[in-house]
């Protein structure tokens, strides 16, 4: 029997003779990578250890949206003490960055060519962010947590249905470096699911990392081979297009270990990602946006997927994602007038804006006096990715980890290091392609670049609380929708009475700016209750873009992968939920 075949009945044989212990529970986007955090659990190790496993294996299993090549956040909730951190490993700019350098005489660079240019890549986080949670709370050496995803690099794994639609839609990006396109596109063929996919230069390369830890890679071969490999550009943008990054940005990479931000929402506790990333901000803004609706009560007209309930979401979204556009960047760099988001003086007089009988003309940031006067102009956005992974883990005494970690677009920059085998992100994309700090209008330029600086983020791993009590850890990607994809499951949970299988599954809605065309799901038979013919007309009638003519059904998008944990209060047993968007998988490991 192998190893791994041993385990399975063991975790089997365990979870049936001692369910009354909470057990360990795994949630993860891939099977695989599930597995390998099961794993651990099994042999005894912690949340940490098992969560440092699962993203090795991802790297190797689902290297499209995260890896030692990007950054992350990763909640971590320790039983013990109850207290609750943040690692953040973000990816950094570096020294040479400038606030201009997308956008050259004052032109910014084309998204699909900056994005896949060397001067995108941010110095990575996820490899030193593992390693620091592991140290800090960990119970295993960095080398035992990197075995299964040494075995998966090294023996292979079958393609997924996600992984060969990632690989088909790339929007060229496997296609552009040869070493990139070697591994995903072996002689030019995309790999189709099914296909086996073995990666032995990123087997190598943990090997490496598990022998000499994480100076291999932040002063030692691997990183000289990321500073030349983020050196390539892109032609059409001249030298403007190559990296900045040298040796000494790598060797100075610093995580931060953050305290969470703390929201309030109907009697349940909120611990969320402070900045750089905008994920608990504008989630607890909205959430105290809504908290006068009664989104729960059916008999006022309110209720899961009712226009009402729509309309106010929709509204509320636009509020908070205007002033998101505006306020919130890297507060370690940028004033942290940010926070005045949250003043209960300020939520109140901004959710008096939402009218439930029409929609508001586009909202402008909020004026957060007495620290700016005049009404900002908001920097540029652009359309966010819809990848990343998100992953959530408990074990059986009580420690959970809920990790959103990424490269940031899918495929990153689709520059694969040399001889390394793994993907360079591109998140300094990030930041405002054009400068948009202005003293006389009142911006601060939030987000723009700067050296050193974190770009902006949309990552929301949470913990809900309630009673001074963990009850659930999730999180999910895709960009800026993000928050609406933690805020539509915390809403299907606190409001709506839903498990949180169901508050997974149940479609979302997102609208991520001020103009506020809506995008809503459907289409999928597990996304139920749907929202129906006769809401979106109403919505329509509202005055909401987005949802397209009139009788049709505008609601047939996709939005989010979402993991989560749940601790039953009354029991304290542990549950999972994992989502269907993906190949959502959720592992008990009983003891
Ligand atoms: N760069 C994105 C962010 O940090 C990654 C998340 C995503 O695209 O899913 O918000």
């Amino acid at each position: 029997m192998t190893r791994i075949a041993r385990w399975f009945v063991l975790c089997l044989l365990s979870a049936s003779a001692l369910a009354a212990s909470p057990d360990g529970i795994v949630a993860v986007s891939q099977p695989a990578a599930a597995a390998a955090g099961a794993r651990i659990l099994a042999q005894g190790g912690n949340a940490i250890d098992a969560a440092a496993a699962v993203q090795f294996a991802l790297n190797v299993v689902e290297p499209q949206s995260s890896g030692i090549g990007g950054g992350g956040f990763m909640l971590v909730h320790v039983a013990k003490t109850g207290e609750t951190f943040f690692v953040d490993s973000r990816e950094r700019a570096p020294a040479h960055a400038s606030a201009d350098m997308f956008a050259p005489g004052g032109l910014p660079m084309a998204f699909p060519l900056a994005s896949t240019s060397g001067l995108a890549v941010g110095v990575p986080g996820t490899l030193l962010g593992v390693d620091t949670a592991l140290r800090r709370w960990g119970t295993m050496k960095l080398a035992d947590t990197l075995a299964p995803a040494i075995e998966l690099a090294e023996h292979g794994f079958r393609v997924n249905r996600f992984l060969a639609e990632d690989i088909a839609n790339d929007d060229g990006r496997t296609q552009i470096q040869p070493e990139t396109a070697a591994t995903f596109r072996p002689g030019g063929v995309p790999l189709a699911e099914g296909d086996w996919l073995v990666q032995p230069a990123l087997a190598k390369t943990l090997k490496l990392i598990a022998s000499q830890g994480p100076d291999a890679f932040y002063r030692g071969p691997i990183a000289r081979a990321i500073v030349k490999a983020q050196q390539r550009g892109r032609s059409e943008l001249g030298d403007a297009g190559k990296g900045r990054m040298t040796l000494a940005d790598l060797a100075q990479y610093r995580v931060a270990i953050r305290r969470p931000l703390v929201g309030h929402y109907r009697g349940w506790i909120l611990a969320g990602m402070p900045p750089p990333s905008s994920g608990g901000l504008t989630l607890f803004e909205i959430l105290k946006l809504l908290e006068r609706f009664p989104l729960g009560d059916v008999a006022q007209g309110y209720g899961f997927g009712s226009p009402k309930t729509l309309h106010v979401m929709t509204e509320a979204m636009r509020l908070a994602f205007a002033d998101r556009a505006v306020w919130i960047g890297d507060d370690d760099a940028a004033p942290a007038a940010q926070r005045a988001l949250l003043n209960p003086g300020y939520l109140t007089a901004r959710s008096a804006l939402i009218r439930p009988d029409r929609r508001m003309d586009t909202p402008q940031a909020g004026d957060l006096t007495p620290w700016h006067a005049v009404q900002p102009k908001p920097a540029r956005t652009r359309a966010e990715s819809l990848h990343t992974t998100h992953f959530a883990i408990v074990d059986r005494w009580g420690n959970m980890v809920s990790y959103t970690t990424t490269i940031e677009y899918t495929w990153g920059s689709g520059i694969t290091v040399p001889g390394y085998g793994f993907l360079l992100n591109n998140e300094l994309t990030d930041f405002n392609f054009l400068p948009s700090a202005d003293p006389a209008e009142g911006n601060p330029g939030t987000n723009d670049v700067a050296p050193f600086k974190r770009p902006r983020s949309s990552m929301a791993p949470l913990l809900l609380l309630k009673d001074g009590k963990p009850v659930a850890a999730y999180g999910s990607p895709g960009g800026a929708t993000i928050i609406n994809s933690v805020l539509n499951v915390t809403l299907n949970f606190i409001d709506h009475g839903m498990t949180m299988q169901q508050a997974i599954d149940a479609p979302r809605l997102s609208v991520t700016n001020a103009t506020g065309k809506v995008s809503c799901e459907g289409g999928q038979a597990f996304m139920q209750p749907p929202f129906s013919p006769a809401t979106q007309d109403t919505l329509r009638t509202l005055g909401h873009t987005g949802l397209g003519e009139s009788g049709t059904d505008g609601c047939r998008e996709t939005i989010g992968s979402v993991q989560a944990v749940v601790v039953d209060p009354a029991t304290g047993l542990h549950h999972g939920a994992a989502d269907r968007r993906r190949e959502g998988t959720v592992i008990r490991v009983g003891y």
